[in-house]
């Protein structure tokens, strides 16, 4: 491992927003590559962000993903976004990606209606510009800009991998003076089992939108990697009550199959390898009261 020069390097947060497939995954796994270090942090009872950890030279830039979270009902929304932007304001830069196909999208329009009262700019990155005319790109452009509150706009196609490297600059510079806030070395130490019941507790998140997510907790029972390289999981999704078992499993099991399905997808994205993924749904009354159960959400049982 190469020393790194405490006094001279780079640290900063980078917190990316947007409404859902603007290209926020996309775009973090390019930026992070293959050096990719994914850590979860403390996670709040409502809700978790993904960090992605980048270090480039002498700098490290820690990506907060906010995967999906447009798509609650109005006032939730409104909540959690306000939430994401006011928990990383003093500490970092805020990028908003919009897919420049879907640009004045209701998602779209209440994340303006946010920034609107914000005092401090945030960066803009317009994706999927493969998808559209350059002709059609400056007049955009120029209506962003006279909204007044971004600092800087770039052009992208995160699937296209342009006008990437040109972000990655433009973000070290920005960067504060810091040490490096994670070891170097954490790749080894990713938390892959917490990680991935993470995913799946995220995609319960989406997929159920009412009361029930913030009754459930998920555990990742056992990872075994096989020859061929995939990776067995088994979970188990603690719910509190029966009724709760039969809404999260659906009718004819479709609820739990699209969970099961579309935390698969990202987590064979994030491990980069075929994922076979078994979910079972178990009912533990007052689980919230169980100290074992927090250390499993990475969480501290409170103390009174
Ligand atoms: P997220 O929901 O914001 O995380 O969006 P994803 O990263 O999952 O991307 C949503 C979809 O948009 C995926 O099918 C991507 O392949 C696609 N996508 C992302 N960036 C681009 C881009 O620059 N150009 C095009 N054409 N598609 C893109
Ligand atoms: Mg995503």
């Amino acid at each position: 491992m190469i020393e790194q020069d405490q006094a001279n390097s780079k640290c900063g947060f980078v917190t990316i927003i947007g409404a859902p497939n603007a290209g926020k995954s996309t775009l973090t796994n390019l930026l992070v590559g293959t050096k990719v270090t994914i850590v979860s942090p403390k996670v709040q009872t409502t809700r978790s962000t993904i960090r992605a950890i980048m270090v480039e030279d002498n700098a490290q830039l820690i990506f907060c993903d906010t995967p999906g979270i447009f798509k609650a009902e109005k006032t939730l929304e409104k909540a959690i976004v306000a939430s994401a932007l006011e928990q990383l304001s003093n500490a970092g830069e805020v990028l908003l990606l919009i897919d420049v196909t879907k640009k004045n999208s209701k998602a779209n329009q209440l994340i303006f209606e946010i920034l609107a009262n914000r005092s401090k700019k945030i960066l803009l990155a317009l994706n999927k510009i493969d998808l559209i005319a350059k002709n059609d790109l400056l007049p955009m452009i120029a209506k962003y800009e006279a909204m007044g509150i971004f600092s800087e706009i770039f052009l992208l196609s995160a699937l296209k991998d342009e006008g990437v490297v040109e972000l990655k600059q433009s973000l070290i510079k920005r960067a504060p003076v810091s040490p490096f806030l994670y070891p170097e070395d954490q790749a080894a130490d990713i938390p892959s089992k917490f990680l991935a019941a993470e995913i799946t507790r995220e995609k319960l998140f989406l997929e159920l939108r009412e009361e029930l997510p913030y009754n459930l907790s998920v555990e990742t029972e056992s990872w075994q990697v096989q020859p061929n390289g995939s990776i067995k999981i088994d979970q188990v999704i603690y719910v509190m009550r029966h009724g709760q078992k039969k809404i999260l499993i659906g009718k004819k099991g479709e609820s739990l199959k699209k969970i099961g399905s579309a935390s698969r997808v990202e987590l064979a994205e994030i491990f980069a390898t075929k994922i076979h993924l078994y979910l079972h749904v178990k009912v533990k009354e007052n689980w919230t009261e169980d100290k074992h159960m927090y250390a499993h959400m990475h969480l501290n049982f409170p103390k009174n």
